[in-house]
């Protein structure tokens, strides 16, 4: 059996391990236990960086936390609502959480908290490979406390729930089930799948605040079209909506996401903003409202759906700039870049770019102030011989400063002979 230690050791920089040996050796003159929990323990086992270190005090947090801080200064941001604590090093940082027992009302509440053992912490957790606790005081430092079979789970690749209610408890860890399973290259459990395809109904009692939470973790995955997928395959993606498609289509698209913008992996908007891009407007209005989603992303996503809506009049191969201008001006960059990734004509694609990349950022010569010299008074005459002067430049109509004031002479004796 592997040694706890020995992957500690091998790890974790020496710096953070000696931080964590203090803690237990703290810990433990304070009469408290102390325990690595969670997804570090997962990672650790199957020799995957993850240096976001969660530890469990059986006891009280913010004391263990306060001391530790004593003997290593650091920034302690303490939740006392919470009993939890932040300790943030220059290099390093831990989460300490007091063991807690959770009962849920109803399908989908928040929990109801109360302190408990390190056992009671690790029951109300998601699956089984989540749910391992490491030792860190003295006497026990690197025993690992497996009380659900999370390490024999990890070595079969299964992701499996504690218990039969924990779908229906909390459905968030039904997103959370299908994003371990891509990233971790596991299965679901036979009954967990039972379990998972039964409950996915259960979404519905979830906030949109929450669901939108999980969405953003997924598209911070490093394939999230998968995850996608999947969702799709067990029912669970039309739980959000039931035209949203997780397709290879939408791995194309994903795909074409990336190499836009690496090397930075896409923005989670962008991978949003191409998901919802087969929807028409109804039914994104309701997805919006579903998530809660916050203003500027709603606009951002009602854009893309104008800028789909546009790919047709996009595709005419003899569009004038400034017709090409008048089409996609007002929409978010970000509406612009799905589109351009999303549509599957070269001309609309060519079209897209030319705005992207020149017609959006063209100006006249002549400001306003200009025209105010020239004789033209402020007001909505103003505003339109600035644009008609503008779609002149665009289309070459115009090329100087001399040939716009040329022109705007000509159109004020038009007006003025109106
Ligand atoms: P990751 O697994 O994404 O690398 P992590 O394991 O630290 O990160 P978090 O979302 O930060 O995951 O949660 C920390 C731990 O809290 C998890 O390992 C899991 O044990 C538990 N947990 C998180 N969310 C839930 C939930 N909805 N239900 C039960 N347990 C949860």
């Amino acid at each position: 059996m592997v040694n706890m230690v020995t992957l500690i050791n091998k790890q974790l920089p020496p710096e953070l391990v000696s931080l964590l040996r203090l803690a237990g050796e703290t810990a433990s003159q304070q009469g408290q236990k102390l325990c690595l929990v969670g997804g570090v323990v997962r990672d650790l086992l199957l020799e995957r960086a993850n240096l976001d270190l969660d530890l469990v005090v059986e006891g009280n947090a913010i004391e263990l936390a306060q001391a530790l801080v004593q003997t290593r200064p650091g920034k302690l941001t303490p939740h006392p609502r919470f009993g939890t604590a932040k300790i943030q090093w220059p290099e390093w940082s831990f989460d300490l959480a007091t063991a807690r027992s959770e009962t849920y009302a109803r399908p989908g509440a928040l929990p109801t908290v109360k302190p408990g053992s390190i056992n009671d912490d690790l029951f109300r957790r998601d699956f089984t490979i989540n749910a391992m606790a490491v030792h860190l005081d003295p006497d026990h430092y690197g025993e690992t406390l497996d009380l659900y079979g999370g390490r024999e789970d990890l070595q079969s690749r299964l992701i499996r729930v504690l218990h039969n209610r924990s779908f229906t408890d909390d459905a968030t860890r039904i997103w959370r089930a299908l994003r371990y399973e891509q990233r971790l290259d596991c299965r679901l459990e036979r009954n967990t799948h039972k379990l998972l395809t039964r409950d996915a109904i259960m979404l519905e009692t979830i906030s949109g605040d929450r669901i939108r939470h999980e969405l953003e973790l997924i598209f911070k995955e490093e394939l999230p079209e998968k995850i996608i997928y999947r969702a799709e395959e067990l029912g669970v993606l039309s739980q959000l909506h039931p035209a949203l498609r997780g397709n290879s289509e939408l791995a194309e698209l994903y795909n074409r996401a990336r190499n836009l913008t690496t090397p930075s992996p896409p923005p989670a908007a962008l991978y949003l903003a191409l998901l919802i891009y087969p929807l028409n407007s109804q039914e994104l209005e309701k997805l919006i409202v579903r998530l809660r989603l916050p203003k500027p992303l709603a606009v951002t996503l009602r854009d893309t759906i104008s800028i789909a809506d546009r790919t047709e009049p996009l595709q005419d191969p003899v569009l004038t700039p400034s017709r090409i201008h008048q089409l996609l001006q007002g929409h978010a960059p970000l509406a612009i870049n799905a589109g351009l990734l999303a549509t599957d004509s070269s001309v609309a694609r060519r079209h897209i770019r030319l705005y992207r990349d020149k017609l959006r950022y063209m100006r006249t010569t002549l400001t306003g102030d200009d025209l105010i010299s020239m004789g033209i008074p402020a007001g909505p005459d103003l505003k339109t011989i600035m644009e008609r002067l503008l779609a002149a430049k665009m289309d070459g109509e115009v090329t100087s400063r001399r040939e716009e004031e040329g022109m705007v002479k000509g159109l004020l004796s038009s007006i003025s002979g109106q």
